[in-house]
């Protein structure tokens, strides 16, 4: 079953036995433990056909992937080859058409300082070492999401090898059906050797972080939510209780410690961001970060650790957090708390209004989105982690209005994710360029049958 060709033509490729073999299956959660049938790294558009013709000619799937962040979804990957892309490298930057080329490789944080030096900014996430190109094709929340949307709606092209061995480009003009599916359908169509996007300029930009005693949680997530009607499009602001581990990477300050903090990136001056966020700045942080900053300070404000951990995950995008939810989810995170992270994100405004040119995720459902994250160093300590996770999702599970399929890091039910339309209307894509099923996306989106 294990491709066996000239390296020369497919490329570096990792065997099970093989002595990189632990370091090429690594994910970035540790839990994860991927045994595909081998793992190639094609270094061109040339090596990736290759590779994919010769998996179909073993009976092998393909799952293309980047840097691992969401490997979960995949599930057993027996019968399965994962084309690494990250050999497929390249950035380009048009300021003047404030467009972005990026190779399948590239993560976030190498465009970002490029292009906050050009008063430009990327739609990224949290993290600065997420790869785009997963990222773009899931959705893509992030700091300026309320005003400028989904990531997703700012890619203008992608290019791809099919099924058939085919370099696509799919943009408006060429393959627009297929450019509709890739723009939230994932990698079930084809490996993605580049994509292009549109950036904001941003003129103006107040942003920072406000640490409050873990004692305040409680007071803090309901000024938050009491704030977030009045606040325009041009803020996005995320509330969070973090216990910061004891370890020597993490800044002194906050080490080992726990706070409630709420992070913010607004659109405009210091004064204006000042007093939008008045009511928060009356309950006394201990440490306040906010200042006027360029937009790569955005790459780091969630602070999001860096090396892959052993973690499990809920979330949930939400209607309503009324008060009694609010404070379970303040004491579930509270002292003693067996997560690292709860995190309420504040949605709505772009991410809910439909772009004319959108793709198959062209909005996001719900007012807040609610993220909870438990560190698992050793299976004993798994059964609390999922414990309280699960104490998260019923305290919300009332106000639920949907998913966001990026932050499912288990294997679902895709359809969940879309609405009927839009899943069959995927699935006549997949079945036209993928008809036997070749390519596994993170979340499967199954080819029509014929009626
Ligand atoms: C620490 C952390 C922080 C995050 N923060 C945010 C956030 O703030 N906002 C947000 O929206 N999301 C966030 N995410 C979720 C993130 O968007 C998803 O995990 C995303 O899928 C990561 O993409 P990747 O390419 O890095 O990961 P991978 O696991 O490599 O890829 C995920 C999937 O993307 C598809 N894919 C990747 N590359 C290709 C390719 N070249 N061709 C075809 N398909 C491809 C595949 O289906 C693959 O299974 C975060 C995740 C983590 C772990």
């Amino acid at each position: 079953m294990f491709i066996t060709d000239s390296p020369t033509r497919l490329g570096r490729v990792v065997r099970p036995g093989d002595a990189d073999w632990d370091a090429a299956r690594g994910t970035f959660n540790l839990l994860h433990d991927q045994q595909p049938a081998a793992i190639a790294f094609p270094a061109d558009v040339r090596e990736v056909a290759a590779v994919i013709a010769d998996a179909a000619e073993r009976g092998l799937r393909v799952a293309p992937q980047a840097t691992g962040h969401n490997a979960g979804p995949l599930g057993s990957l027996e019968g399965t080859l994962i084309l690494n892309t990250s050999a497929l490298t390249g950035v380009s930057i048009d300021a003047a058409a404030r467009r972005v080329r990026v190779g399948a490789a590239t993560r976030w944080e190498e465009v970002t300082p490029q292009l906050s030096d050009l008063g430009l900014a990327a739609l990224h996430g949290s993290s600065p070492d997420v790869g785009i190109v997963g990222y773009s094709l899931g959705g893509g929340i992030g700091w300026l999401a309320r005003q400028h949307g989904m990531q997703t709606n700012a890619v203008t092209a992608i290019e791809l090898v099919t099924a058939d061995g085919r370099l696509v480009r799919a943009d408006a003009e060429h393959d627009p059906e297929l450019f509709w599916a890739l723009r939230g359908g994932g990698g079930n169509f084809g490996v993605v050797t580049a994509i292009e996007f549109a950036v904001p300029e941003v003129r103006e930009l107040y942003a920072g972080a406000m640490f409050f005693p873990l004692e305040q949680t409680a007071d803090v997530v309901h000024a938050w939510t009491e704030l977030l009607p009045a606040l325009p499009d041009e803020i996005t602001s995320w509330a969070n209780v973090i216990h910061f581990p004891p370890l020597p990477e993490v800044p002194e300050p906050v080490r080992g410690r726990s706070f409630a903090i709420v992070m913010a990136a607004f659109l405009g001056s210091e004064a204006a961001g000042r007093a939008l966020l008045r009511p928060l700045r009356r309950l006394g942080p201990v440490l306040d970060t906010f200042a006027p900053r360029p937009p790569v300070a955005l790459s780091e404000l969630a602070m999001d650790p860096r090396d892959p951990l052993p973690y499990r995950t809920t979330h949930a995008l939400v209607d309503d957090l009324p008060a009694a939810a609010l404070e379970e989810l303040a004491q579930l995170a509270g002292p003693g708390s067996a997560l690292v992270l709860l995190q309420l994100r504040h949605m709505g405004g772009a991410l809910s209004r439909r772009p004319a040119d959108a793709g198959a995720r062209a909005t996001l459902p719900g007012r807040i989105c609610v993220f909870g994250l438990g560190v698992v160093p050793d299976a004993g300590a798994e059964p609390s982690v999922m414990e309280q996770l699960d104490a998260v999702s019923a305290a919300v599970a009332a106000h639920r209005a949907g998913d966001y399929p990026n932050f499912v890091e288990e294997p679902a039910d895709a359809s969940g994710f879309f609405d009927a339309d839009t899943w069959e209307r995927l699935r006549r894509v997949k079945a036209l360029h993928d008809p036997q099923d070749l390519f596994r996306g993170n979340h499967h989106v199954p080819p029509a049958t014929r009626a």
